[in-house]
């Protein structure tokens, strides 16, 4: 999506992938299929481009700086590697003064244990790092479980969280220019099933003071990473309009994706302006949207799904798994008759 958002504006794309069938090979000018470890791959890479993005925040911090010492990549490295590991990001959030859940770093089954005794229950264990659509993650309700979790991850570093009794999740996808210009797409109600989005509406049922904020919270973010592009900042509300963050991605974020049939200048238009040195455009919608990801064997009946009404996005992935996001369908609705609107 941000290969054809780049291409409407006129630029050419060039996609690195340790992938050998990532789907945006089928939209690109020209393709790398490589290790992100293979220097020799990523230097000719970097000298063919002009600036370098990346839209999956698991690259390798080492990668985005070898490619950062030659051509210039945005988001920065730095906001890349806050956002991989749960620990610093949690702690970084919390440094800006912004609430999240309480958490604990995990090293060790004493320590869960440990934790879980002084942040109390339930609370959800996960992996510091590769964790994703509620993989590397678990509830506990106990120190001994959260020990045997710890042991079941594998004694890899994780972190304890308490679990929050949130009312429903939002986020902000909000971009940030290379002159510090940020705009702000208006937050949407995300509904998760099995940890995985299932969809987004917009406008959230929140009141114009708790949007106002979860957006300034994005913009403390963003000005604290020095951010340049997109980024998603996913929140918890809690009954009576309080936020606390649950994680920060440092790209074009799933709960974006009705940007593209609501708004003028999609998130990833929006995204492609801003690494490549452009002004920001408006993140005004002018229709409510109901956003639904197609996931798993779905998509072998995207019609039903779809009907003739919803702007619809097959990603190509070859194979069909269980959980695997496949595409999504959007619903334009009349501005003010979304179900999340006040
Ligand atoms: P994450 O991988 O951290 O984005 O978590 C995936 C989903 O799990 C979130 O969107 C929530 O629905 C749920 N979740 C994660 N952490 C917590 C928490 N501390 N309390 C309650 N629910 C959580």
């Amino acid at each position: 999506m941000l290969a054809l958002a780049a291409a409407r504006l006129g630029f050419k794309t060039h996609i690195y992938s340790d992938e050998s069938e990532s789907c945006g090979f089928q939209v690109a000018t020209a393709t790398t299929r490589a290790r992100y470890a293979d220097e020799r791959a990523l230097g000719e890479f970097a000298a063919a481009c002009d600036v370098v993005t990346f839209e999956f925040e698991n690259v390798p911090e080492a990668t985005a700086l070898y490619l950062a010492d030659r051509v210039p990549v945005a988001p920065n490295p730095r906001a890349l590697s806050v956002a991989q590991d749960r620990y610093i990001e949690k702690s970084f959030i919390a440094g800006l003064g912004i609430a999240t859940a309480a958490f604990r770093n995990v090293e060790s089954k004493t320590d869960a244990a440990e934790s879980y005794r002084a942040i109390g229950g339930p609370a959800v264990l996960k992996t510091r790092t590769l964790g994703y659509d509620g993989k590397g993650q678990e509830i506990v309700r106990s120190a001994e479980e959260a020990a045997s979790g710890f042991a079941k991850f594998g004694d890899v570093p994780a972190i304890l969280e308490k679990f929050v009794e949130f009312s429903f999740e939002a986020s902000v996808v909000a971009a940030r220019g290379r002159d510090g210009a940020f705009a702000a797409y208006d937050p949407p109600k995300n509904e998760h099933e099995n940890h995985i989005l299932r969809r987004s509406i917009v406008p959230a049922p929140l009141t114009q003071e708790t949007a106002a904020e979860a957006v300034r919270i994005a913009r403390r973010i963003a000005e604290a990473l020095d951010y340049v592009g997109v980024l998603g900042v996913e929140l918890f509300i809690g009954k009576d309009g309080e936020i606390a963050v649950n994680e920060i991605a440092p790209r074009v974020h799933n709960s974006g994706h009705w940007t593209i049939e609501a708004c003028t200048v999609s998130q990833f238009e929006q995204h492609i302006r801003a690494v490549a040195f452009w002004p920001l455009g408006s993140p005004a919608r002018h229709s409510d949207a109901v956003m639904e990801n197609i996931i798993g064997a779905e998509v072998e009946n995207w019609h039903a799904l779809a009907g003739e009404q919803a702007g619809l996005h097959i990603y190509g992935k070859r194979v069909v798994r269980p959980g695997r996001k496949m595409g999504h369908i959007t619903r334009l609705l009349p501005l003010g008759t979304a179900v999340g609107s006040i």
